[in-house]
């Protein structure tokens, strides 16, 4: 039994380093699998107690200097240990199924949060959620969630945008784009997330109904003095010009980034450079005391 479970193990850990890969077993991953087992079980408990928060972080027209969208980005708050990054626990969700939970409560939220604070004035932008392959593979369900929260919430479909990594398209081609299909025929943009990091298929980007592709932020951070960096940019935002794609430049920090983007034509940015990620109320009262430009 023992031998059974170790092999099991090291054959996890093996498929986590990718595929045409081996692992020997070593009793340090008895103790990484006891770790993500409590994880797992904290997160069940996060679920039932709803622990979560959604920040927020504009999205900036660099033409115009004004917000265009905000992100969801979902925080989790645990009583004892404080805020538990989602680069922690959305892969460990994702691969437990839990996300389909998490995610219907993200989609939930969103819509209800933007439309309160429409309601109270602030601008009728986008509100964009990051969706993960598990929900796509569940895409009858994702569908119904999303038309329900629009209705709970009146909230508007043109205002809403969905996050997809690259990884959802290479699912099932075919299901997937009957999914996006119907999501663009409701009003919903769609948008790329961490474009240039995945499967780099460029064929999806004609086969699949996209609106906006984001640059993913590690070309962003050294685009003032790597070379490659900026060939890399450069040659997206042209690309997508071509294919009348919009621009979104992830993880501006610096004006020189901005200059850089904006010398490029890059439709828009998103980063620390304008705004942190942010409880709803805090964003509604940045906009309150005009501070969400560009600049
Ligand atoms: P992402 O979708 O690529 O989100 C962007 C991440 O970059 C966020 O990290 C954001 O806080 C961070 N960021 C924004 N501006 C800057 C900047 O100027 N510099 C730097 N260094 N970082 C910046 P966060 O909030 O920790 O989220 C991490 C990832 O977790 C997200 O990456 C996304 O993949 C996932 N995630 C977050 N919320 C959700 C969710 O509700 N559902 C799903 N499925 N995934 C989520
Ligand atoms: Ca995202
Ligand atoms: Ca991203």
């Amino acid at each position: 039994d023992e031998l059974l479970r170790n092999a099991d193990m090291a054959m996890y850990h093996a498929k986590e380093e990718g595929k045409n890969n081996f692992q020997f077993f070593m009793p340090a991953m008895n103790k990484q699998a006891h770790n993500r087992l409590l994880l797992e079980n904290k997160l069940r408990n996060a679920i039932e107690q709803n622990h979560f928060q959604l920040f927020y972080q504009p999205q900036m027209d660099l033409k115009t200097g004004d917000i265009i969208g905000t992100e969801a980005l979902i925080r989790w708050f645990d009583p004892e240990q404080g805020m538990i990054s989602p680069a922690e626990f959305i892969p460990l969700a994702e691969d437990t199924g839990l996300i389909g939970q998490i995610g219907d409560w993200v989609i939930k939220t969103a819509c209800g949060e933007m439309k309160i604070l429409q309601d109270k004035g602030f601008p009728k932008v986008k509100v964009a959620i990051n969706v993960s392959a598990f929900q796509f593979r569940h895409g009858k369900h994702l569908a119904r969630v999303i038309s329900q929260s629009l209705v709970d919430s009146e909230y508007s479909a043109e205002l809403l945008a969905l996050e997809l990594t690259e990884s959802v398209l290479i699912d099932d081609i075919k299901e997937t784009l009957g999914i996006l299909n119907a999501m663009r025929g409701m009003g919903i943009t769609l948008a790329i997330d961490d474009f240039g990091t995945g499967y780099s298929s460029l064929s999806y980007l004609k086969q699949f109904p996209i609106d906006i592709l984001k640059i993913d932020q590690s070309f962003i951070r050294d685009i003032t003095t790597d070379m490659s960096d900026k060939a890399i940019v450069s040659a997206i935002i042209a690309m997508a010009k071509q294919l009348e794609i919009d621009v979104l430049a992830e993880g501006v920090e610096t004006l020189e980034h901005q200059a850089f983007l904006q010398s490029q034509g890059c439709d828009y940015v998103q980063g620390y450079l304008y705004c942190r990620p942010i409880p709803a109320d805090e964003l509604f009262s940045r906009w309150q005391n005009k501070e969400l430009t560009t600049g």
